[in-house]
């Protein structure tokens, strides 16, 4: 069975495709965005997936690509065209080649236009397929920087891309309007640049009148994305971002919470304030409370926030985990950095035996 998840980043509006084979366990993922490599890695943990390759459509000029960060994180190779000229992967690929991953498979299609090096991904079984920035739902990539060719992207279209099956999905590196996928049939009949009897000369037409602003990110990215994401001195990581906090064996889920396991917290309760989140009888209750915990019930806590004294981490806890991983985000939002939930709550933590203070027994 295939595993197959669609991820966007807001700020680019970029997709990345999350591919894997459920036998195996073993993945890959298309463009990778640096922003989301936390967000990322934790849904590869949560599905039990084991990421064996970043793969990058092209050199991206809107963001820098997660490939180098994930790598570090979970020890992905990095993969991309030989003709994108980027240095620090581990595989350059040529048209043609395959990047497997378990039982499953995607071949590469140079599809060049919108850069020289871009590709097209298609999976083994034709069914869907991987166009970057060739073609869009109803647009194409741009080719007016970079290596942008407009006979070259007409030419990738028509005949490496409408050659593939009527009901091949096709999925693009970003769309602007919240589309998501389309397929070769709606694209070859709607397209209004490279569809229907639009010729070539037609095609480049229309993208030399486009008139388009400069990327924004442009001047960062491409330097970046050609060291396949290692950050260099443009100064474009934004400082402290990507860096984990330290404070305590943490875990990030996909869900956007800090963890802290509870056997950890056992044994550190004097290095964290425990905040608790329930409501006064619950904390007074049948499941009683962690030694020293501080009582704030979540309805209070974003006005009673700065009260509470910032020399010591956080733990939040609540009765089921829940009501306390909402109130990570409002400690956070409050200004308070060091801050994580404490997953199953005084239930698991009654459940697994640890001490508390009241509470029947
Ligand atoms: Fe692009």
């Amino acid at each position: 069975m295939l595993v197959f998840r669609q991820l966007f980043d807001p700020t680019s509006s970029t997709y990345t495709y999350l591919l894997g084979c459920s036998t195996s366990g073993e993945a890959v993922l298309v463009d990778p965005v640096f922003e989301q490599a936390r967000r990322d890695a934790a849904l590869i943990a949560e599905l039990g997936l084991k990421l064996q390759w970043t793969l990058e459509t092209h050199v991206h000029a809107d963001h820098v690509t997660g490939a180098w960060l994930l790598k570090q994180k979970l020890g992905s190779g990095i993969a991309l065209a030989a003709a994108s000229d980027a240095s620090g992967a581990d595989r350059l690929l040529a048209d043609g080649d395959r990047v497997t991953f378990g039982r499953r498979s995607l071949e590469v299609r140079a599809t060049p236009g919108h850069t020289n090096g871009c590709v097209t991904y298609v999976l083994d079984d034709e069914s869907m397929a991987f166009t970057g920035d060739c073609i869009l739902i109803r647009g194409s990539g741009r080719t007016d920087f970079q290596q942008g060719d407009p006979r070259a992207l007409y030419r990738s279209v028509r005949s490496r891309i409408f050659s593939l099956p009527e009901t091949c999905l096709l999925y693009p590196a970003h769309d602007y309007r919240g589309l998501t996928a389309t397929s070769v049939a709606e694209e070859k009949k709607f397209n209004p640049r490279l569809g229907g009897e639009v010729g070539e000369g037609d095609y480049v037409g229309y993208m030399k009148n486009l008139d388009l602003p400069h990327p924004k990110k442009i001047d960062e990215a491409v330097p970046a994305n050609l060291r396949c994401g290692q950050p260099g001195n443009e100064a474009g990581v934004p400082p402290g971002t990507m860096e984990d906090p330290h404070w305590a064996p943490l875990r990030f889920t996909f869900g956007g919470v800090w963890e802290v396991e509870p056997h950890w917290l056992e044994e550190n309760l004097a290095k964290v304030r425990v905040v608790d989140v329930r409501e006064p009888n619950e904390f007074t209750g049948p499941l009683g409370h962690i030694r020293g915990a501080t009582l704030v019930p979540l309805g209070e806590l974003a006005a009673r926030a700065p009260e509470l004294p910032k020399d010591k981490p956080i733990v939040a806890v609540c009765r089921a985990g829940s009501r306390s991983a909402h109130a990570t985000a409002i400690l956070q939002k409050a200004g308070i950095a060091d801050v994580a939930n404490l997953p199953g709550g005084m239930l698991r933590w009654r459940a697994e035996g640890r001490s508390v203070e009241g509470g029947a027994l």
